[in-house]
């Protein structure tokens, strides 16, 4: 290491969109980076995706910026690597610490069953490791397909000294190990392609990476990859494996495809959703790290300064879909009036409501904390836009069809259509005055006049709705309402 600075890496596979998972592993490495004035870099694997990658990259990228990530460099990618990892091969062959094996894929399955048969290890029996020179490179002169495999020593243990992990579950038996290959089978002539752990190690190594933080399910990973270190003789990184993420019991798997429209895995999906990006990082951040004052509901700023590793747990995660709406309803509730409508503008357009109107910073205010999703604006705002073409028709049974209906309708539209300053309190104390004067319970008059103004039973308060409404269209409803009541014949259906 040339300077003592944390510097630490995310490594998609561009196979397609970046899913929830891998967003808590290029989070962690971020906020690890950010929290310890380090630096976080971008690599991209893409030795083995021969197509679509730049789509992949882009959406990947577009979501790690979207919750406000960033990184320190320009992405690095894999596939321009080639004449680095060409180096590094040869340093091994020169040290005499690969060689090819020229098996094919049956006589290796053919090998692997034989050897679960006999209970040993399930891996090559490294019949080519002491082949004669003369002979391998016969072979490969004739074109003879071989892989290239890495000589892990015979005997003994190698222990990954994981930050999280600890036991028996870091250490790995050589003979289990075995000699794995570093390369993809190919002709002799053509180039090495080489593959994950080969062309990872070299990375991290020259990229110095100081710190890898990554899924459990590269640990075992991580053993064949300080193999790899020692034989070039880098240091290795320190290693940090995190636990799995669980939903509905079921591992969360990096495979898994936004099945359900509901809850789909992918972060642009989440924010087409209407979930907002700080509240997807805030959640992701909480799969498997808690704040050192347990705080659940944070900004990024507050989880850079809190993060640190040792407040990671080292038991899976679990999925909880209903705490992910709560945080995204708390974030919705914590954005300025402004902020709110220039978020929920392309949700509201995209179903037909006009963002011009000039009440939508006071009406998406006030009916905010009856949303969750920015999604769920178009509905709870619908009818300031235009009253529904029907009532709902519970309210009608309960509260249209009474004898009382229609005059609380007639009465409150002649007050308020003479009320002059139409303002919030004014009409509050009009609404009072005439549950007074006529003798009523709120309970019986409130929701008439709700479902006149808004055509349903629920709705934020009565004067406040009003007030987005406006005097005259305030007045038109309620004389509307007592039309239809009229027309209709609901109060003597009572
Ligand atoms: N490309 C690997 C993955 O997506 C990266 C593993 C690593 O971080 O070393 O799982």
């Amino acid at each position: 290491m040339t300077d003592s600075k944390i510097r630490t890496r995310y490594a998609p596979s561009p196979t397609g969109f970046l899913h929830l998972g891998g967003l808590r592993t290029a989070l962690y490495n971020w906020l690890y980076a950010r929290a310890n004035g380090g630096e976080f870099v971008i690599r991209v694997e893409d030795t083995d995706q021969a197509r679509h990658v730049d789509a992949s990259v882009d959406q990947i990228l577009e979501s790690m910026k979207l919750v406000g990530m960033d990184w320190d460099a320009e992405p690095v990618f894999q596939s321009k690597r080639g004449d680095i990892y060409q180096e590094y091969f040869q340093k091994l062959i020169d040290a005499d610490m690969v060689y090819p094996a020229f098996e094919t894929m049956e006589e290796l399955e053919d090998m692997r069953q034989k050897a679960m048969a006999e209970k040993r290890p399930a891996v090559y029996n490294r019949a080519a490791r002491d082949m004669p020179k003369a002979e391998r490179e016969e072979k490969i002169k004739a074109g003879v397909p071989h892989v290239w495999r890495f000589k892990t020593p015979l005997d003994g243990d190698t222990v990954v000294n994981d930050m999280l992990m600890g036991g028996d579950e870091c250490r790995f038996a050589n003979e289990q190990i075995g000699d794995f290959a570093i390369s993809r089978p190919g002709p002799a002539g053509e180039p090495v392609q080489f593959l994950y752990n080969f062309v990872v190690t070299i990375d991290d190594a020259l990229m110095e990476i100081t710190n890898v933080i990554r899924g459990v399910e590269h640990l075992g990973n991580a053993a064949k990859q300080i193999l790899l270190y020692k034989a070039w003789g880098f240091e290795p990184p320190k290693f940090l494996h995190l636990p799995l993420i669980l939903k509905g019991g079921k591992k969360m798997s990096k495979r898994d495809t936004d099945a359900d429209p509901r809850t789909p895995v992918s972060v642009t999906a989440r924010r087409d959703l209407g979930y907002l990006p700080e509240a997807i990082a805030n959640y992701i951040a909480l799969l498997g790290w808690t704040a050192p004052d347990e705080n659940e509901l944070l900004s990024l700023d507050e989880m850079i300064k809190g993060f640190s590793l040792d407040r990671l747990s080292k038991s899976n995660a679990n999925f909880d879909e209903d705490k992910f709406m709560h945080i995204n309803s708390w974030h919705l509730r914590n954005l300025s009036d402004d902020e709110l409508v220039k978020r929920i503008t392309p949700f509201i357009e995209e179903d037909g409501y006009k963002s011009s109107v000039p009440w939508l910073s006071e009406a998406a205010a006030l009916v905010s904390d009856r949303c969750n999703l920015l999604s769920d604006f178009s509905d709870a705002l619908s009818y300031f836009y235009a009253l529904p073409e029907d009532y709902e028709e519970k309210g009608v049974e309960k509260f249209f069809k009474t004898d009382i209906s229609e005059n609380i309708l007639g009465t409150v539209a002649d007050k308020v259509e003479k009320i002059e300053a139409f303002e919030i309190e004014a009409l509050e104390k009009m609404l009072h005055d005439t549950v007074e004067e006529m003798e009523l319970k709120f309970g019986k008059f409130g929701p008439v006049i709700r479902l006149a103004l808004t055509g349903r039973m629920q709705s934020p308060g009565l004067s406040e709705v009003m007030h987005i409404l406006g005097h005259e269209e305030s007045v038109r409803r309620l004389r509307v309402a007592a039309d239809y009541i009229a027309s209709n014949n609901l109060s003597s259906a009572a």
